[in-house]
């Protein structure tokens, strides 16, 4: 498949890569390509300049978010919680729609210091923003509770853990569960929490996984829940 990623972050550049590896043609999309690969520095978390990562990946093409949303049979959001409906917006209504379109971001709001707060909360979400002003594209919300590098790499918590689906599209959902099997998520992982409206509780996780980053001091951990029954 043809993949746009659209996000230069750790994110978007750890699931391109994962993309990539497994034979999907993939294009990394991001405001302005020539200033991104003008960085030199890296950013303030640490991250390395997109250019440096790239002359690794160069199979991985990078473009406008138009661009690589125009020429994807499914779009990953990969982008801040704060610019995501922008670079969405940016990307274009008309290539999102009917296309799969994996949320992968959070609502973090850094505006009031740290640890961030979450905006929308509670009575909305990030997922459900983006669903209402893209109807067109089917939204689903995944991944958005773990670090990066377990989303494509669960082997790396041992035992069961578990990644939540959230979306209206039933195909959609079970398109994203096919493509994190892929990934290496076992199917018995995958939870289907229901429709968009859902993202609001795996959205709601961030705080408590912000703490436990904290309390454990490494980001190397995942959600389980552990069922008394195997139906609801
Ligand atoms: P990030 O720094 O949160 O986001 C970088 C991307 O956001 C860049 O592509 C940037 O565009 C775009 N962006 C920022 N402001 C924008 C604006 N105003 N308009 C349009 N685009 C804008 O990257 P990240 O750390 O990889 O995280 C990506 C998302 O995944 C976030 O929502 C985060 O909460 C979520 N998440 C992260 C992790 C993790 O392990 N880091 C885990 C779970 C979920 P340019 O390329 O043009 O600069």
């Amino acid at each position: 498949m043809r993949f746009a990623v659209l996000g230069t972050g750790t994110v978007g550049r750890t699931i391109a890569a994962k993309l990539a590896s497994l034979g999907h043609e993939v294009t990394i999309g991001t405001r302005d390509p020539q200033a991104t690969l003008a960085r030199t520095e890296p950013d303030g978390m640490g991250t390395p300049p997109f250019a440096q990562w790239q002359q690794g990946h160069p199979q991985i093409r990078l473009a406008t978010f138009a661009d690589s949303a125009a020429s994807a049979d499914a779009v990953v959001n990969a982008t801040s919680g704060g610019g995501a409906l922008d670079a969405l917006r940016l990307a274009g209504a008309d290539n999102l729609a009917g296309k799969l379109l994996l949320d992968i971001a959070n609502p973090l709001d850094f505006s009031q210091g740290m640890p961030p707060s979450l905006n929308p909360v509670n009575t909305d979400s990030l997922g459900e923003q983006i669903q209402r002003t893209f109807p067109d594209a089917k939204v689903v919300k995944t991944l958005n509770t773990m670090s990066a590098h377990i989303m494509v790499d669960p082997s790396q918590v041992p035992g069961e853990h578990d990644v939540f689906l959230s979306g209206d599209d039933a195909d959609a959902k079970k398109a994203a569960t096919d493509l994190l099997v892929s990934i290496g998520w076992p199917a018995g992982s995958v939870l289907d929490l229901g429709d968009i409206t859902t993202a609001r509780g795996t959205e709601m996780l961030l705080p408590i996984w912000l703490r436990l980053y904290g309390a454990l001091g490494h980001a190397d951990f995942n959600f389980h829940v552990q069922s008394a029954r195997t139906t609801a």
